[in-house]
């Protein structure tokens, strides 16, 4: 019996070893760089996304309880006093561009639902408009988690439940540029309520998606005529204007030096050599905030 429980014990501290040596190897990876140890985290990151979402896919795509009257009745100007993204009047540009060649040229992933098929038609329609755009669509598979693939736009809607934000926009920062943009609608305001509101808040995160800040941030006051104006009354901002137009003119058709920041994080010690880069990727987050 000692004998067994020994090996047993030794059994244990073994497999507790392994265990250890693959959980230090899941998450560093024995990394050769920097650059490839923060890969195997986002990998590592990615895996436990993929689990909750898969957890999670079940209420995406279950709109049983959305709100039955959608945004009928409600002030649809209070969608914005909580917005983390006002005062920011920032553009950011997508990493790759050509001022000699149309500007941004941007595949739409449309995963959406079909009901969503007509507002995002005149939305991109809309958008097509600026000559400082070329813009493809593809339909891709409904997807309600919202999966973002570098280099493309995803637009899609999923009941993401009474988050107090109508739509938002996440776009993927890296050195300064855009990689990957999610337009997401929310069902829960949106799945009931009027085509304006639907499409309103489909021309405003798109926009957002090409890197553009708003025109304005009061809902109350006059309608500016553009769907990145804050309103009380989206039939008066369904699409984009001018104002838009131009500000893209100035990010995509005008010739500017590139800055790429690059943080240097392991270097040669007597500060004579560079060392590796490390790549840093934030997420830019726009709302249509809402507050019953
Ligand atoms: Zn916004």
């Amino acid at each position: 019996m000692a004998n067994k429980r020994s090996i047993y014990g030794a059994l244990s501290t073994l497999l507790t070893i392994a265990l250890v040596s693959i959980l230090c190897w899941y998450f560093l990876g024995r990394p050769q760089s920097i650059d490839e140890g923060l890969e195997n985290l986002q990998t590592a990151g990615k895996n436990a996304k993929d689990k909750f979402d898969e957890w999670n896919i079940t209420s995406l795509g279950d709109f049983a309880n959305v709100l039955q009257d959608g945004l009928n009745g409600l002030d649809f100007g209070s969608f914005f006093d909580n917005d983390p993204r006002v005062g920011d009047n920032s553009t950011i540009l997508w990493k790759d561009f050509d001022p000699n060649n149309g500007g941004l040229s941007l595949t739409l992933l449309n995963a959406l639902d079909d009901d969503w098929a007509e507002e995002f038609d005149l939305a991109v329609e809309d958008w097509r408009q600026s000559d400082a755009l070329v813009l493809t669509t593809e339909r891709v598979e409904v997807d309600h988690t919202c999966q973002s693939k570098d280099g493309v736009m995803v637009v899609c809607n999923a009941n993401f439940g009474d988050t107090g934000w109508v739509g938002i926009n996440e776009n993927s920062i890296v050195n300064d540029r855009i990689v990957a943009s999610v337009s997401k609608m929310n069902e829960y305001y949106l799945k009931n309520s009027n085509f304006d509101h639907r499409r309103y808040t489909m021309c405003h995160e798109i926009g957002h998606g090409f890197g553009l800040p708003h025109t304005d941030e009061n809902p109350y006051n006059s309608n500016l005529g553009n769907c990145l104006d804050y309103t009380d009354d989206p039939d008066q901002n369904l699409h984009p204007g001018e104002v838009n137009f131009n500000k893209l003119r100035t990010m995509y058709l005008t010739n500017t030096e590139r800055r790429v920041e690059k943080r240097y994080v392991r270097g040669g010690g007597d500060g004579s050599e560079e060392g590796e880069v490390e790549e840093e990727r934030i997420i830019i987050t726009r709302t249509l905030e809402f507050r019953g």
